[in-house]
């Protein structure tokens, strides 16, 4: 009787998943990623960060794994994280908690110089727009199909210089309005922009503050967006492999000259773009290359 209690304690002592974590000293505004290997009698369903849930899904190119991003929030303060991990054991629903440590990405500041129109926007007419465009974005993100378009490595939109990092504190004409929330590519007016990855066109549309914009889902809570576009050369529902021309890059919208703003949003939190590209196609989509 003794034995089996002590074997019984230490089975569910020893316990443990089969998982690997990307990084568990992650800054503010990263990404990182859990992986699962699929194991009888398991089932992964999600990821928990402070009041947010992220879904486990399958591996898009590895059927015996499953995965989950986490996104964490440019606001987020460096401090130790709880990540709890739901899931399914021989049919009930088990929690396991794991420890991470966020730490601060060291962001620089930058000071930028702006129509004062497009810095404290006046009107009932233009504060109902930017509310509206505002409010659509956060329902797109806040989808997640099952669905994953990904089959290969993701790419720059361009080829071009980096005029401005993700996360740069930003300072409109002396107030703080926010954070760069992409990477900035150099572009004179017309430059081809290509799709980052395969996936559907969910928004095409010129914004008040991104300009001609458009966005695609890539499926499991990935999406990239494509800002400031002179020229769109898609149309909604459109479906997209990899490299497909989306539209040609401008000046539309709240910028100082012409470029392209490239940005990403997992689990409908934005983070930094170069970042996840690199995570995604170290980890997950490392397998192919087309
Ligand atoms: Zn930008």
């Amino acid at each position: 009787m003794k034995i089996f209690i002590i074997l019984f304690f230490l089975s569910s002592f020893l316990f443990s998943f089969n998982l690997e974590i990307s990084d568990k000293n992650i800054a503010n505004g990263a990404t990182s990623l859990f992986e699962f290997k699929k194991e009888k009698g398991l089932e992964y369903k999600k990821l928990t960060l402070g009041k947010r849930d992220f879904k486990v899904y399958n591996n898009p190119l590895d059927t015996t794994k499953m995965y989950a991003l986490l996104p964490i929030s440019y606001y987020t303060k460096a401090k130790q994280e709880s990540v709890k991990i739901t899931y399914l054991k021989d049919g009930n629903t088990l929690v396991k908690s794991i420890k991470i440590d966020v730490k601060d990405g060291n962001y620089k500041k930058e000071k930028i110089q702006v129509r004062k129109s497009k810095v404290n926007p006046k009107g009932k007419k233009t504060n109902e727009r930017i509310s509206k465009e505002y409010h659509e974005a956060m329902s797109i993100y806040a989808q997640s199909t099952k669905k994953n378009y990904l089959s290969s490595k993701f790419i720059l939109p361009m080829q071009s210089f980096i005029t401005s990092d993700f996360g740069k504190a930003r300072v409109y004409n002396d107030t703080l309005k926010g954070y760069h929330s992409g990477t900035d590519f150099r572009a004179k007016v017309g430059t081809p922009i290509i799709s980052s990855n395969a996936g559907i066109v969910v928004l095409v549309k010129h914004r008040f503050y991104s300009g001609g914009t458009v966005i695609v889902n890539h499926g499991q809570g990935i999406y990239t967006c494509y800002y400031h576009m002179s020229k769109f050369l898609v149309e909604k529902n459109q479906k997209l492999q990899k490299g497909d021309v989306l539209g040609l890059s401008g000046k539309s919208g709240r910028v100082t000259g012409p470029h392209l703003h490239f940005s990403v949003r997992v689990g409908g939190v934005q983070v930094d773009p170069l970042q996840f590209v690199e995570l995604m196609n170290k980890y997950i989509l490392e397998k192919k290359e087309l």
